[in-house]
């Protein structure tokens, strides 16, 4: 395509790494099909019906091989699909269709546009999402009618695509590709959850992806600049060349790591915990030398399911998370649905701003039913280990009583069933909505434990979606304004009339150059994903955490932002 000059081209870095390969291009177009049938409508609906039956096979083998390989978050969004083939609003129609007499492809590609009109209208990341699902789902439907490859067919190189679908990404993994870039997509979408998971260096969301990249151009994917470069010059391949063999160095030496205990240069330990959507996820922090479970996702038991969990089923959950901690400590923190996230047995939700509106403890206190279920199951794992409950997107001290009192209702009920109950089981609050931290010295007179949220935090105080790439830019982890909150927390957990401990649970915890600064804020652990700790236990290695006090302490007393902004370079330059 370019005439031997290199182009670089700007994303979102979503999964860290470097790869060089050569490009694949899977513009995804798919097959328009003749939209009446010459069959009769039995036959195209036997052939509907039996295209779904396949679909739905490969979605079930799909989410198997996920869950049995712990990827519990990517394994809901197969099932979600699956469920969606269920649904009577989405079958009769198409049903009704073919009984018309379109063909099984007609009908099929008539419904799922209008539905695919619906979420684009509403334009927010998650209805993108929603519609990248769609999209998915109705191309899988019509390989299984005979209308070519749905999967990404690749050996190696570097996936290229407009927007991969959750599918096409699951099966990136078996085929030996070097990295994805996208045009469309978000830092939290599930293309870059999936993409995380299995270490893939990926550049989402870079504009006019497509015009400037033919297939087998070489190019060089950088995830964590989030660059891409087409065509690149010998000398710019022979620096990429050299930091892919200081990657591949670097993979071994994190790898012997795994099951060190953290602490700084100066010989202060650091309390690292792990974050789990799942109980089989525990060993696996456990085995990396976490010193508990800091953040224990329980949403993604409601997740792709149209029936709610019974108290017994969370029950089970939790406890083999607590057993599989062998006595150390595990937060688990109540149900965060809304937002992106979503359970089938909610039925529809619509909002305008669902991240502004019926989301974590804003539904569990409308539905204290549901809630009082979920703390019953919780306070009987209690009985197992060091279990501490955890409140979500608490914005009043009111919802945190309210909580509270469910919580000792919910206590009340077991004992009245005649099952012992511990009697102190620790009860704290996510600090992620601007307003909790600007008011943690109120909270913290009655909540036992804050654990920050800065996936959220950042999002509420900078007003910047935390999955929209178009505001990426604003979304900083490291911004004055969300340090000055962490450190109202952190001063207001360790001041007040009882000291409490400060957790930071957000994914900013588990990079070292913001892990670090919010160390030397002071909070008092920080709780990641498995890999992420081996990441910081090398920075924590190489660092006092005098240092990280001293950085913490003159940033926050910086008098403008110029020299915030030198001496943010200055911290930064420390993690080159
Ligand atoms: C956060 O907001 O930082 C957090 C840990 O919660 P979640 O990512 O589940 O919203
Ligand atoms: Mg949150």
């Amino acid at each position: 395509m370019s005439e031997g000059k290199e182009i670089r081209m700007k994303g979102l870095g979503v999964s860290q790494g470097v790869a060089i390969g050569r490009a694949i291009v899977n513009v995804h177009a798919q097959k328009q099909e003749n939209a009446m049938s010459l069959r009769t409508p039995a036959e195209e609906e036997a052939r509907f019906l039996e295209a779904l039956k396949n679909s739905k096979a490969q979605l079930e083998d799909l989410r198997q091989r996920l869950n049995q390989e712990g990827k519990v978050k990517e394994a809901a969004i197969f099932e979600a699909h699956s469920l969606f083939l269920d649904d009577p609003e989405v079958l009769g129609p198409i049903k009704k269709a073919i009984a018309k007499g379109y063909s099984a492809e007609g009908a099929l590609n008539n419904v799922m546009n209008r539905c695919l009109a619906v979420f684009e209208k509403l334009g927010t990341p998650a209805a993108e999402r929603q519609a990248a699902d769609v999209r998915d789902i109705t191309a899988r439907i019509l390989n299984n009618l005979g209308g070519g490859p749905a999967e990404v067919t690749v050996k190696g190189g570097i996936v290229v695509a407009r927007e991969l679908a959750p599918s096409q990404t699951a099966d990136l993994e078996k085929q030996e590709v070097a990295a994805l870039v996208t045009e469309y997509g978000g830092a939290t979408s599930h293309t870059a959850l999936m993409v995380q998971a299995m270490g893939l260096p990926a550049v989402l969301g870079v504009a006019n992806l497509l015009t400037h990249i033919e297939d087998g151009d070489q190019m060089i994917v950088d995830g964590t600049k989030g660059e891409i470069i087409v065509d690149p010059a010998p000398e710019t391949l022979l620096f990429y060349g050299e930091i892919l063999a200081e990657q591949r160095k670097e993979r071994t030496e994190l790898k012997a790591l795994r099951g060190v205990k953290a602490k700084t240069m100066d010989d202060k330990p650091v309390t690292l915990l792990g974050n789990i959507a799942i109980p089989e996820e525990t060993k696996r922090h456990i085995d990396y030398g976490a010193e508990g479970i800091g953040l224990y996702r329980t949403e993604f038991l409601f997740m792709g399911k149209r029936e709610l969990p019974s108290e017994e089923e969370q029950y089970e959950a939790y406890a083999k998370a607590v057993l599989a901690a062998e006595g150390r400590p595990v937060v688990i923190r109540t149900l965060d649905l809304g937002g992106d996230k979503f359970a089938l047995s909610f039925g529809k939700i619509r909002e305008s701003n669902p991240f502004l509106g019926w989301r974590a403890i804003r539904i569990s206190l409308d539905r204290p039913e549901l809630f009082r279920t979920q703390l019953r199951a919780i306070i009987r794992a209690a009985n197992l280990g060091d279990v501490r409950v955890m409140f979500p997107m608490v914005a009043t001290v009111e919802e945190f009583r309210h909580a509270k009192s469910l919580f000792l209702e919910a206590k009340r009920e077991l004992e009245e069933r005649g099952e012992s109950v511990k009697e102190y089981i620790p009860c704290g609050m996510m600090v992620e909505i601007p307003a909790a931290a600007v008011m943690a010295d109120h909270f913290a007179r009655q909540v036992d434990f804050f654990s920050i949220g800065t996936n959220d935090l950042v999002q509420y105080t900078m007003a910047a979606d935390r999955g929209n790439a178009k505001v990426a830019k604003l979304y900083d982890a490291l911004h004055p304004s969300v340090l000055r909150l962490i450190a109202m927390t952190v001063a207001a957990a360790h001041n007040g009339e009882r000291k409490i401990e400060v957790c930071c649970c957000g994914a900013a915890a588990g990079k070292p150059e913001s892990g670090l600064l919010y160390l030397g804020l002071g909070v008092d652990s920080l709780s990641m994903p498995a890999e992420a700790q081996s990441v910081l236990k090398r920075a924590l290695l190489k660092t006092k955490l005098s240092d990280c006090q001293t950085a913490g302490r003159k940033i926050l007393e910086a008098r403008d932002f110029d020299t915030y902004k030198e001496l943010r370079a200055e911290w930064l330059a420390r993690f080159k």
